[in-house]
């Protein structure tokens, strides 16, 4: 049950017509997509037509104009389905990294694109030896007249072997910390910039999640988003929309995870019965039923207060834990539910298993998350 009062019947409508669109064109394609690595480019415009792409953009920046509670919309859609794309809600992050941040030049430069779904972009923050501790990025951005050169690689970058912009995290004075860290827009067929290797991953096959290298990519100094220095804190601003996206969709997940499972076990017999007349099955599915429903309890109490304003990065680190924790604790006890069926890449419960477990890390790993809440201790 959803908190009431929160998504009002226009937002049902969009609601609606993403789960066609991802019943209808996403989802029957997902092996092939799997086998690819990718997934087509004509699903991004698609994505883009329906709205689905910078929901939350004004319409002048060639965005739906809609409420922040949209891009929400669209990724606890994408955790029911099973389509385990995290591409769009990177694009939608970029948007609004674009939007807060950019110069009037850039937002009518890129959003109207990423808007529609002509352009892809990536966020490029993670290094090989640098991570969690994103100030240890080696990647740097050298001042050279009317330009910077930027020099590095980074690595496990969401959309990044299909990106044509990456929003580069680069040191732009090495000796400042945090504050020496800046942002950059840089297009993908500038000189110098390479792609790696598409990485092949546990789960989430379909998305591609690939190393980006920068050899003296020149670009003009116009390709700075933000503020030269505040690069770390800019990546900070907007992390309770982040880090909610992420938890709606994990819950979303864990009920489609659950719910595929009590479906099996009320048709598989056992013993005479079936699977579900089994008194364990019964515990185990009414303590996940029960799990499930506090999750989503929690993450709609933070998403109201988002929308109010009084969300903050702390609550929206807890969901993130959590949220995510209880779509790998869900999974997991499907699985087991399954029997050996659940270890079949037969049954869906096996791809969502494998999809669930990169939540726990990306996005601020859950460490980190459980770090940041015991500071407000
Ligand atoms: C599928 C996928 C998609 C991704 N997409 C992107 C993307 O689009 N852009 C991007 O920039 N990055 C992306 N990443 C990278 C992701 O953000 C990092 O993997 C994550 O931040 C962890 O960094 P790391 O891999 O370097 O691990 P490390 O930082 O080396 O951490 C290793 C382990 O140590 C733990 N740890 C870290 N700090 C502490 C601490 N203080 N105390 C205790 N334990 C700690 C971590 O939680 C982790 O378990 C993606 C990763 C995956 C798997």
């Amino acid at each position: 049950m959803r908190s009431p009062g929160l998504f009002d019947t226009e937002h049902e409508q969009f609601r609606e017509s993403v789960r066609r669109f991802l019943e209808t064109e996403a989802v029957p394609h997902r092996e092939a997509w799997d086998a690819a690595g990718r997934i087509d480019r004509d699903l991004w415009r698609s994505a883009g037509a329906l709205g689905m792409l910078g929901s939350a953009i004004p319409d002048q920046y060639g965005g739906a104009g809609a409420d922040r509670l949209y891009p929400f919309i669209a990724a606890e859609e994408l955790g029911r389905s099973g389509f385990a794309f995290a591409g769009w809600t990177v694009q939608d992050i970029c948007c609004q990294y674009i939007l807060k941040y950019g110069t009037e030049d850039q937002k009518q430069a890129w959003l109207p694109g990423l808007c529609a779904g002509d352009i892809i972009a990536s966020v490029a923050m993670t290094e090989p030896g640098a991570g969690t501790d994103l100030k240890a990025i080696r990647t740097t951005a050298r001042r050279d007249g009317d330009d910077y050169v930027l020099s590095g690689q980074k690595t496990f970058i969401t959309n990044g072997p299909s990106c044509d912009v990456a929003i580069v995290v680069a040191k732009t004075d090495p000796a400042a910390g945090a504050k020496g860290v800046s942002l950059f827009l840089v297009e993908a067929n500038r000189p110098g910039f390479d792609k790696g290797r598409n990485l092949q991953k546990l789960g989430q096959k379909l998305q591609d999640t690939g190393e980006l290298f920068f050899n003296e990519v020149r670009v003009p100094a116009s390709s700075l988003l933000g503020t030269e220095g505040q690069g770390f804190f800019h990546l900070m601003s907007d992390l309770p929309f982040e880090r909610l996206l992420i938890s709606v969709n994990a819950v979303a997940a864990a009920r489609s995870a659950f719910e595929m499972t009590v479906e099996y076990a009320r048709a598989r017999p056992l013993f005479g019965a079936t699977l579900l007349d089994q008194q364990n099955s019964r515990f185990r599915l009414a303590e996940l039923k029960t799990e499930i429903a506090v999750g989503q309890a929690f993450v709609d109490q933070l998403l109201a207060g988002y929308l109010a304003g009084t969300t903050n990065g702390d609550d929206a680190a807890m969901a993130k834990y959590w949220t995510t924790e209880l779509q790998c604790r869900v999974a997991d006890a499907c699985v087991q539910l399954h029997g050996g069926n659940g270890y079949m890449l037969d049954y869906p419960i096996t791809r969502a298993y494998a999809d669930a477990r990169a939540q726990r890390i990306y996005g601020g790993s859950n460490e980190t998350m459980r770090d940041l809440i015991g500071r407000t201790l």
